[in-house]
């Protein structure tokens, strides 16, 4: 296992760690939790020493199955996460200080042990989303860290890369868990820079794309090239290269998974992101064509679901139909193409897309079709 220094901390962490919203789903419904904390073991086993989870992953169940595999290795080998926001606490804008302990305790109880090394203040959207819960909750984080109870402070958003930057600025965490990959780094990429130069630990998740580069491995068979690795194990290496990335996780459902994910590290070279994207960019297909779903076109005046239309061009680009358009808007969005025809082409979602997309055009083709 190829492993990294989280930050500016002394603390060695694997290059993959093991996303834990993936165990198995009828597992999960059977209520066999032992079996599914065999990933974990497998995981430990294979070098991975950071497990990422958090409350309502899998049913509610991932922290449960996450503390049987905890319980059963050297509590200090294991780096282990977990999450809490407003929406977790339940108790709306204002949660007490009572509400908060009774979420942390339950993911004590849950995971079987008596501190978590990395607290997530989860799924920070935006910056306004940030500011709300450095009000009501970072003070609870900061009392939890004097008792002893969470290690290290971290958050996860969903935000670009100059609002990150913005956080980031702020001094306030270790570290950050962010969506970054093959697909999206555009948008992301100054904000693992900004955490980097910081001293900050960088942990990414989704670095498959959603799923839509395993599902489309022609279209990046570009990252592979000159390696033996499938796209998907690619894929996971385009991420953990990066320098400023510090853990890449993989949602491993199966051993198999773990193997592929300790594969995809192996021998790992690690370089600035800077270099890494200027390499692919010159490689395979135009990236920055393709709608990567970050919904920072919102208010269309006409009121159309433009990442949805956005996401089936994508599949046009990426086989090459122009019937796969329709086929992703009616079978799997629910929507027809007339609604397309709306579109004034008044610039506002072009102005405002982090890939620089030709909305209103596309808008134009797709109503044609
Ligand atoms: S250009 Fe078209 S799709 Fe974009 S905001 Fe304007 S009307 Fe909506
Ligand atoms: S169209 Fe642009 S802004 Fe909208 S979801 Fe796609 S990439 Fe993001």
């Amino acid at each position: 296992m190829y492993y990294k220094q989280y930050g500016n901390t002394d603390m060695k962490v694997s290059a993959v760690g093991l996303g834990t919203m993936r165990y198995d789903e009828e597992d999960i419904k059977a209520g066999r939790f032992e079996k599914c904390a065999e990933i974990p073991l497998y995981a430990f086993e294979k070098g991975i020493n950071y497990w990422d989870t958090a409350p309502f992953y899998c049913e509610d169940k991932s922290e449960i199955v996450t503390g049987i595999a905890l319980s059963q290795v050297k509590r200090s080998d294991v780096y282990v996460t977990s999450k809490t926001n407003l929406g977790t606490i339940d108790a709306g804008d204002h949660p007490t200080k009572d509400d908060f302990r009774r979420r942390l305790e339950t993911s004590l109880d849950r995971l079987k042990t008596d501190y978590i090394d990395f607290y997530h203040m989860w799924c920070m959207l935006s910056l306004e989303s940030w500011e709300k819960h450095m009000d009501a909750l970072y003070g609870f984080f900061e009392d939890a860290k004097r008792e002893g109870l969470i290690s290290n402070i971290v958050f996860s958003s969903h935000m670009q890369g100059n609002e990150i930057e913005t956080v980031v600025a702020s001094d306030k965490f270790k570290g950050m868990l962010i969506g970054y990959n093959a697909l999206n780094y555009r948008f992301r990429q100054s904000g693992i820079e900004a955490a980097h130069r910081n001293g900050m630990g960088v942990v990414v998740m989704n670095p498959l794309g959603g799923g839509m580069i395993p599902a489309n491995p022609k279209s990046f068979a570009y990252l592979a090239e000159g390696t033996d690795l499938t796209v998907p194990q690619a894929a996971l290496r385009f991420v953990a290269s990066h320098k400023e990335i510090t853990v890449t996780l993989a949602g491993c459902t199966t051993k198999e998974h773990i193997d592929d994910a300790v594969k995809a590290v192996e021998g790992l070279e690690e370089r600035p992101a800077k270099e890494i994207v200027e390499e692919y960019e010159g490689k395979g297909m135009a990236l920055n064509n393709l709608c990567t779903g970050c919904a920072y076109c919102k208010g269309c005046p006409k009121d159309i679901a433009i990442p949805k239309y956005m996401d089936a061009y994508n599949q046009m680009i990426l086989t090459g139909e122009s019937k796969e358009i329709l086929e992703r808007l009616s079978g799997h969005w629910g929507i027809d193409k007339e609604k397309a025809g709306e579109c004034i082409a008044c610039g506002k979602c072009e102005r405002q897309c982090t890939q620089h997309l030709p909305i209103a055009e596309r808008m134009k083709e797709i109503a044609a079709l």
